[in-house]
């Protein structure tokens, strides 16, 4: 927090607007439409870069599929070429599609209402019995769209993580756990977590030629970056140590 500062996420279209913005400090659970922008940006941004999933978003936009409404009533075939940029498109549709379609004969009162009223496990339970909706995506969603507190995991963190020496080899439980047996369960703290984890993965902790020198948590790290530690400071499942101390070491938030 120190390095980059808050970072506003998720992003979403502000009334008028042209394409999602980042409001920092903003941390509370957005209205129907923010809702919907975030549901629809973690299922398009599966698999592939923001950039692309800004270019879908927008072009949902101009065809008018901004509510759950619109998109179960749309054909797939016109919803799939609005998503094209996204990646798998015609599966990214037919998920879209569906989750739109289930959520408003499940939910009449509307994604808001129904995020606010579940509880954070519920949430996610339900969330993951979606078709096309993972843990990442489950995560992002009661995150950002629900203001549940769920850690998100993503590549960013999983390299961050291991590379830094908490663990190595876990499930994404197994880090989500991790994580959130280390810090309080709090939206704010989480949502800053993972984008901050975000934004160190892709100025710092690249997957190629890791910029260490300059990186904020260089002098607290273990700079395993080849993955050849198998033991002390790395936990999981290959026979290494887990539990409190592990925990101890995930950087703390600082405001
Ligand atoms: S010091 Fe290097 S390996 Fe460690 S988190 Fe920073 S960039 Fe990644």
């Amino acid at each position: 927090m120190k390095a980059f500062g808050p970072q506003g996420w998720w992003p979403v279209t502000p009334r008028g607007a042209a394409a999602p913005a980042y409001v920092p400090g903003r941390y509370g659970a957005p209205a129907d439409a923010g809702a919907f922008e975030i549901c629809a940006g973690a299922v398009l941004t599966q698999n592939t870069a923001w950039t692309n999933v800004e270019k879908a978003l927008a072009a949902m936009r101009a065809a008018g599929l901004t509510t759950p409404e619109a998109v179960a009533a749309c054909p797939e075939g016109r919803l799939a070429a609005a998503v094209r940029s996204s990646g798998y498109y015609r599966q990214k549709a037919a998920r879209l599609k569906e989750f739109c379609a289930r959520a408003l004969h499940e939910h009449q009162e509307g994604l808001a209402a129904w995020f606010a009223a579940a509880g954070a496990a519920e949430l996610r339970a339900e969330l993951l019995s979606y078709k096309g909706v993972g843990p990442e995506t489950a995560d992002s969603m009661a995150l950002y769209a629900a203001a549940k507190p769920c850690f998100v995991i993503d590549a960013y963190t999983r390299r961050a993580g291991e590379r830094y020496g908490l663990a190595r080899g876990l499930s994404y439980d197994g880090w989500k756990a991790l994580f959130e047996a280390a810090l309080p369960p709090d939206v704010k703290m989480y949502n800053e977590y993972h984008a901050l984890l975000v934004r160190l993965g892709k100025d710092f902790c690249r997957k190629t030629k890791p910029l260490c020198a300059a990186c904020p948590l260089g002098p607290a790290c273990a700079k395993d970056i080849y993955g050849t530690r198998k033991s002390g400071r790395t936990a999981g499942r290959r026979g290494v140590r887990q539990g409190p101390r592990r925990a101890e070491k995930v950087p703390r938030r600082r405001r």
